[in-house]
């Protein structure tokens, strides 16, 4: 394990303090694994490897604690398992060994039932969008809510706030190929959002933008950020990381090789 930021001290030890609960042989309960103490932390991986089915490693030993309402860039060359360490947040893949918490909830030992749940506890926002062409930004938005069965009077009115959190809220009847790529991962962001999740996770959320719309995506997940959601974005964008001097965690070879506060001074 690479040496943590003296300010996560505390939550070190609050996540020290779920291991008792991690290790307990309980079969899951109807309410997961969620305890008072996990609350505090948004996401931890102890001592996670990933290799997969090809022989390829693509983590390896990877410990990291993200307590609530931090922001974390996830910094490293292609390669380095970057979109890995992601996957398994969202459980998109499991851990070959070690332990995934997300939100409270050990990843691996989530019921069927419980996946939708902990997809709802994490918003996700990607390079290229990943926008329904054939529905407007307030439909995007709104089918989010619209396939977990949320009451039609609730939707309105979280996707009424999430579009003017954003900026969208006259562009709401546009359709994505109308819009131009900064609204387009605005529009993003907003479904991210619509679910109010503990965690936003952006996987190069501006790889496809210009500097200037790339800085306003980035000012957006601050203040998302500043409203109290965890922010975790891996990025190539070197300036904007040594910029915002926030938590940089770096991976190279599927091994977190640095863990700090600050910029970092190498080009990705
Ligand atoms: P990054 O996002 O930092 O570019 P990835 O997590 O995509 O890194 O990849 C890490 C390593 O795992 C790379 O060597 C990549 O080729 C390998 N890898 C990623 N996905 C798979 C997969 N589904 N099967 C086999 N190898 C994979």
């Amino acid at each position: 394990m690479t040496t943590s930021p003296p300010r996560l001290a505390g939550p070190l030890e609050a996540a020290t303090a779920i291991r008792p609960e991690r290790e307990a042989v309980d079969p899951p309960t109807a309410e997961g694994h969620e305890t008072r103490d996990a609350r505090r932390i948004s996401i931890a991986l102890d001592d996670v490897s990933k290799v997969y089915p090809n022989g390829r490693r693509a983590l390896a030993d990877v410990d990291l604690v993200v307590p609530d309402g931090d922001f974390v860039f996830i910094v490293g060359p292609s390669g380095a398992g970057k979109s890995t360490l992601i996957k398994l947040l969202i459980r998109d893949e499991l851990p070959t060994s070690g332990t995934v918490f997300v939100a409270g909830r050990d990843v691996r030992r989530l019921s069927r039932r419980d996946v939708p749940r902990l997809r709802r506890s994490v918003g996700i926002v990607f390079q290229d969008y990943k926008l329904l062409p054939n529905k407007s930004v307030y439909d995007n938005v709104a089918f989010a809510l619209e396939v977990t069965g949320t009451p039609g009077r609730q939707i309105r009115s979280a996707v009424d706030r999430v579009l003017s959190l954003v900026g969208l809220t006259a562009a709401a009847g546009q359709f994505p190929s109308q819009l131009s790529g900064g609204e387009q991962q605005r529009t993003a962001i907003a479904r991210a959002l619509v679910h109010e999740p503990r965690v936003v996770i952006a996987d190069e959320p501006t790889g496809n933008l210009d500097p200037l719309i790339s800085w306003e995506i980035i000012q957006l997940l601050l203040r998302i950020n500043e409203l109290g959601t965890t922010v975790l974005m891996a990025t190539h964008n070197a300036e904007v990381v040594t910029a915002l001097r926030r938590r940089v965690v770096a991976l190279e070879d599927g091994r977190v090789v640095r863990d700090e506060v600050g910029g970092y001074h190498r080009e990705y």
